[in-house]
């Protein structure tokens, strides 16, 4: 899944400045209540986690703020997926350490994927850090706050094998009052040797289709139009009915949320080459309201190195799952995640990746550079023998033959229609508004009266860059 940060200042703006409602629905009296402020960085998965803590801090008497200086709790929410995600949290620290000198009362945690991989080496590390909470720990909050209360430090990483926060209704943040995450499952059972994921979420399990199929209709009741279901890898979800013993695929799931309502539009991420099987594509055909775009990380275009990775496929293999999208959804945008510089790589196996991009006509993709990370299997078994100036001059190649990719792929669809959901306005101008095609590419197009956010409209495609299309309304 791939990085990036938001905070709590994009809060729900239909809760801002009311009263807040616990689970019970009892009205609390806002002057009571602590302000917490919290920051997201990573995946999709740790949004939608900081929800799941809104949630829970909202139950026992706190609030959100947008003001991080008048915050009686501060929540980093953290990534742990290259170095440069933990570098960057540890710079973020400093700064918020200054603000904790200035306001000695102030509560500083540090949650998700670094604290489960540094646990209390952090505490020892970062002394103005109060709570270390692990993904699977975020029920406990409550009483490590007790804890902190009561003068100690508050730390819980214990990893669970079943714990899915089902029963808990996420607070939005930042959300735009259209698009929405949500969780179908937590964990990874794979273990690509260069990943840290299975050792700081754990093993995988699957959330009961029943609180995720009531969940999304909460939102679409609430005027949500798009729900993305999210999971480090969708395609191996399975629930299996404690009473009746029928099993839920991921394909079973697909379609009972995509017959919610045929205006919500269903997504989902993240797949795995090795566990998408035809089902999940039939049923992506048979409803409009699935979006035809998946992602399907590859990593690298090499054989060789894709076992060296522990990836479980090979390139004939993923070969093989895109012409099965092609065929059976032929209108499918397919994005990818791809890693530069792998230990051992050679320049012909590099090669195979620039070949794999152009091949594999990819709409877009996430392009890093090898990072080891401690612990995994490639940091116990490999030599991370790239050289950094190889392994940059790598990640510029793929990322100049994917921009390459990218233009050719959008400047296809000029002179297409696309049926748009309206999410908001432009980041460049209020005058137009910005929205996705089901192949989940960003268009701008210019306002028309009477149209808002969570409308559906048809639009033109007249320009493309590599990233965003252009074009202009056109009656359905
Ligand atoms: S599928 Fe591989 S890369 Fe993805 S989260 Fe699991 S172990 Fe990490």
């Amino acid at each position: 899944m791939n990085p990036t940060v938001s905070n709590s200042k994009n809060i729900d703006e239909s809760r801002q400045g009311e009263a807040f409602y616990n689970t019970d629905s009892e009205v609390i009296n806002h002057g009571n209540l602590k302000q917490f402020y919290i920051e997201s960085y990573g995946c999709s998965m740790n949004f939608s986690d900081s929800e799941i803590v809104a949630s829970i801090l909202s139950d026992c008497q706190y609030r959100p703020t947008r003001d991080i200086e008048s915050a009686d709790l501060v929540l980093l929410n953290t990534c742990s997926i290259r170095e440069k995600a933990e570098d960057t949290v540890r710079q973020r620290l400093r700064v918020i350490d200054k603000m904790k000198k200035r306001r000695p009362g102030m509560t500083v945690g540090v949650l998700g994927c670094m604290a489960e991989r540094l646990k209390k080496t952090l505490l020892e590390e970062e002394k103005l850090v109060d709570l270390v909470v692990g993904p699977d720990a975020y029920r406990d909050l409550p009483n490590l706050l007790g804890q902190v209360d009561d003068g100690d430090k508050g730390i819980n990483v214990l990893l669970s094998r079943d714990e899915t926060y089902a029963d808990i209704n996420p607070v939005r943040l930042e959300s735009n009052g259209v698009t929405a995450f949500i969780s179908i499952m937590r964990g990874c059972d794979n273990m690509c040797s260069f990943c840290v994921v299975p050792f700081t979420r754990g093993r995988e399990r699957s959330r009961d289709p029943f609180t995720i199929v009531s969940e999304a209709t909460h939102l679409f009741d609430n005027g949500y139009r798009e729900i993305t279901l999210l999971g480090q890898n969708v395609d191996s979800y399975k629930w299996i009915h404690p009473e009746t013993h029928e099993t839920y695929s991921f394909a079973k799931l697909l379609e009972l949320v995509a017959l919610i309502h045929p205006d919500l539009r269903v997504r989902f991420s993240t797949s795995h080459p090795k566990d998408m099987l035809d089902d999940v594509l039939y049923i992506m055909a048979r409803y409009e309201n699935i979006c035809s775009y998946i992602h399907l990380p590859i990593q690298s275009g090499n054989s060789r190195i894709l076992s060296l990775m522990n990836r479980t496929y090979d390139r004939a293999w993923y070969e093989d799952r895109i012409r099965a999208i092609r065929k059976i959804v032929p209108d499918c945008a397919i994005s990818s995640d791809i890693i530069a510089g792998f230990c051992t790589e050679t320049e012909e196996e590099h090669q195979d990746t620039l070949s794999m991009i152009s091949w594999a006509d990819y709409s877009m993709s996430y392009m890093f550079k090898y990072s080891e990370r401690p612990g995994t299997l490639a940091a116990r078994k490999y030599t991370d023998d790239i050289p950094e100036e190889i392994k940059q001059r790598r990640l510029s190649e793929i990322v100049a033959m994917q921009s390459e990719v990218s233009l050719k792929n959008l400047t296809r669809d000029i002179g297409h229609t696309f049926k748009v959901l309206i999410e908001g306005d432009s980041k460049k101008s209020n005058l137009d508004f910005k929205g996705r095609s089901a192949q989940n590419k960003m268009i701008i197009f210019p306002k028309q009266p009477g149209l808002k956010p969570g409308d559906y409209v048809q639009v033109l495609i007249e320009s493309a860059t590599s990233a965003t299309l252009m074009g202009r309304i056109v009656p359905n």
